[in-house]
């Protein structure tokens, strides 16, 4: 009967409810693991400019390679990394792996930027400039080669804290690039006052640029708003030749997507390189 029926459901509720937080709390045991283990790998995507028809930059994107499950893509686990304090270490291994990559690229002659993506836990963090500026004098390297990515939520939510931050940051020469751009808060009055360099244009506008009218108007009017504000535009997720061509026609500085290669390893990079013009 009914009654039952409820209590079943409430009863199964609860299990899967345990099971969920329980799972939480396995991947977070797993992930500390992990770290110790060395099972993360720092993926390099490339971004190509289109002024200069090169490859000037690569966005660092991080994979855990799983001994049992295979690799695993950070929209699984950063979010889980991101509810503790386990985003600190990971970002940590992230800003020093993309270091060491500047570094070996600029001995094989390429001087080639790196961007990271940075979590909002660690713009608040009151450790990460000196970990930043101590990787950079240990590695000796430019700091003109690192970029930091942080998103329009962590700008307006942590607002003066990330000022603080980006202004630091670049006074040491490195830039910044507010990432996914668009999907966030339409607070457009911090893109004056914040310390920016490169606004990325999420790929959720370039998906059906080429058909839908709607998103040709707002990929031109970003790209007008960003140039009159002195900021360089990057268009994210482009995947044909007919976005390509429409972000030439409108001005668009750099791309990044499939169409020139997926996130790949350093290696693999270093093939990419080899074979594409390059700064
Ligand atoms: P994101 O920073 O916006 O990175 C761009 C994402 O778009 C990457 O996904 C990339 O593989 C994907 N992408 C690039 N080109 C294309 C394309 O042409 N088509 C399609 N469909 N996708 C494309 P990925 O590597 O899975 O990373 C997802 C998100 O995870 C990143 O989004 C970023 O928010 C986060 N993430 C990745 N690495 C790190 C990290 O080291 N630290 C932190 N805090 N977050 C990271
Ligand atoms: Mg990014
Ligand atoms: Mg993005
Ligand atoms: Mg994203």
């Amino acid at each position: 009967n009914g009654k039952r029926n409820n209590k079943n459901s409430i009863q199964f509720y609860s299990q899967s409810m345990r099971d969920s937080s329980h799972q939480l709390i396995q991947l977070e045991h797993e992930l500390r693991l992990a770290i110790k283990n060395n099972e993360f790998e720092l993926f390099l995507q490339p971004i190509v400019d289109l002024a200069k028809n090169n490859i000037t930059k690569a966005e660092a994107l991080i994979r855990w390679n799983h001994p049992k499950k295979g690799m695993i893509s950070p929209d699984k686990f950063i979010p889980v990394a991101e509810k503790s304090d386990l985003i600190i270490a990971l970002g940590e291994w992230v800003i020093q792996r993309a270091c060491q990559m500047v570094k070996k690229l600029a001995k094989l002659g390429y001087n080639i930027k790196i961007s990271m993506n940075l979590s909002s836990a660690q713009v608040t963090d009151n450790n990460l400039f000196s970990y930043l500026h101590a990787c950079v004098k240990n590695y000796k390297i430019d700091p003109c080669l690192l970029e930091v990515e942080v998103t329009e939520g962590v700008l307006v939510d942590d607002y003066s804290v990330a000022n603080k931050l980006l202004s630091k940051v670049r006074t040491i020469g490195m830039s910044v690039s507010v990432d996914d751009f668009g999907t966030g808060y339409s607070s457009l009055s911090y893109l004056k006052q914040l310390p920016l360099d490169f606004l990325k244009i999420d790929r959720s506008f370039i998906n059906d640029i080429v058909t839908d009218d709607n998103d040709k108007a707002i990929v031109k009017a970003v790209i007008a708003l960003a140039h009159n504000l002195n900021l360089c535009v990057i268009a994210e997720g482009v995947e044909t030749q007919e976005q390509l061509s429409f972000l030439t026609d409108n001005a668009c500085n750099s791309v990044q997507g499939y169409l020139f290669s997926r996130p790949v390893q350093f290696n693999a990079f270093v093939e990419l390189l080899k074979k594409h013009p390059h700064t």
